[in-house]
């Protein structure tokens, strides 16, 4: 069997090539790059999808998250409860918001935000929760967003592993205030580039982002962006037109990608009964998950991954140190915080190979690859 990779996102192209060649072709013919009318159109698409009255096309995940961020209203001297237990723009956004992440720990079982740690968090200056709905799962978001109204914080979901992904029903993406997607080319529904969208119910919020998104540009009365009239500094952070038409042109087949994603899991699930020394992902019953990641965890982690690589296999580790760890965010915490839970997982999670195309004969491959570790240890 030849090398496995952990996402193929060849395979992919060459499944729906001529769709996408001929909406990158009317992006070319047009030539109009930006702000060209595939963005309103996926947009329009996009925010359905999610269940959304607005979706605002952004140039990143990351700039999705800062300017969802600055459009609630937070900045300096506020605080924002997460996790530590995501990537790194997660925390990233809220410092560029002129904001202090707070970490709290996770629930050990979904790796997403544990509710119980809220209480211990808030602080008079605490503004906002990202709670991020990690490898393709939902959060526990009755909890947290009863907790947010109590205080009137504002919930800002990171939905960017969860495209498509369910909370007792409701599409993520309209579960809070705001939510954040990327569109990175790895995601559940990826661009062929940096891409990313914030989507919302609340008008304000939507004309925030669009505004920002584009250098503040004011609205003018037809309904389009004043090229010279600037009502807010803002940002060079638009989508642009090639990316909205590719993304249009995935969109269609995503539920489809997301099904072949839970199919895969099953698979994997199944295979790895009676592998004591593994523990597979737990689905909480609220959630349609889109495993985005399949993650299991075992104390031999790290031997587990040089074994499979040698039999051609390759793995991750989503993500190996936590935020509060890193160089770039412990000065901003409190150094004494605890996160057992979190620091708990880093050392045990390892992410098999999973995308949509995964075949039959490559997660058997991978399998026993998994099983002859374990019965040689
Ligand atoms: C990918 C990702 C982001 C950042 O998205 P970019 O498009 O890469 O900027 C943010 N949060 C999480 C949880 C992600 O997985």
């Amino acid at each position: 069997m030849t090398h496995i990779p952990l996402v193929d996102l060849k395979v992919q192209y060459a499944a729906i090539r001529p769709e996408i060649d001929a909406a990158i072709g009317a992006v070319l013919d047009s030539a109009e790059f930006i702000n060209g009318p595939a963005i309103r159109q996926f947009e329009d698409e996009f925010a359905k999808s999610c269940g959304a009255k607005y979706a605002v096309g952004v140039a990143s995940g990351t700039a999705a998250l800062h300017l969802a961020l600055l459009a609630c209203n937070i900045g300096p001297g506020d605080e924002v409860i997460t996790v530590a237990h995501t990537f790194a723009a997660t925390a990233e956004a809220i410092v560029h918001a002129h904001a202090t992440p707070v970490f709290v720990d996770i629930d050990p079982r979904t790796y997403t935000l544990n509710p119980d740690g809220l209480a211990r968090a808030i602080t008079p200056r605490t503004k906002g929760i990202i709670p991020v709905h990690l490898y393709g799962q939902p959060a526990d978001m009755n909890a947290i967003l009863s907790f947010a109204s109590q205080y009137g914080l504002a919930v800002i979901e990171d939905a960017a592993q969860s495209h498509g992904a369910r909370y007792r029903g409701q599409p993520v993406g309209a579960l809070g205030q705001v939510a954040c997607f990327s569109f990175y080319p790895g995601k559940n529904l990826g661009a062929y580039g940096d891409a990313g969208a914030v989507t919302t119910n609340d008008p304000l919020i939507a004309e925030r982002v669009a505004s920002l998104r584009d250098h503040g540009r004011s609205l003018g009365p037809d309904g389009r962006r004043a090229k010279y009239e600037h009502t807010a500094v803002g940002y060079g952070e638009r989508l642009d037109t090639l990316q909205a038409a590719i993304l249009r042109a995935k969109l269609p087949h995503l539920q489809a990608w997301n099904e072949a994603r839970r199919h895969a899991a099953r698979r994997y699930d199944q295979g790895l009964k009676g592998v004591d020394a593994v523990v597979t992902p737990w689905v909480s019953p609220w959630a349609e998950p889109v495993y985005h990641q399949y993650v299991i965890r075992t104390a031999q982690r790290d031997a587990l991954a040089e074994s499979l690589k040698r039999d051609g296999i390759a793995t991750g580790i989503h993500y190996p140190i936590p935020l509060h760890r890193q160089g770039a965010f412990a000065k901003l915490g409190d150094p004494a915080v605890a996160l057992p839970e979190t620091e708990k997982a880093a050392a045990e999670i390892l992410s098999l190979p999973m995308y949509p195309e995964l075949s039959e004969l490559q997660a058997q491959h991978i399998l026993a690859s998994v099983r002859r570790f374990f019965d040689r240890e």
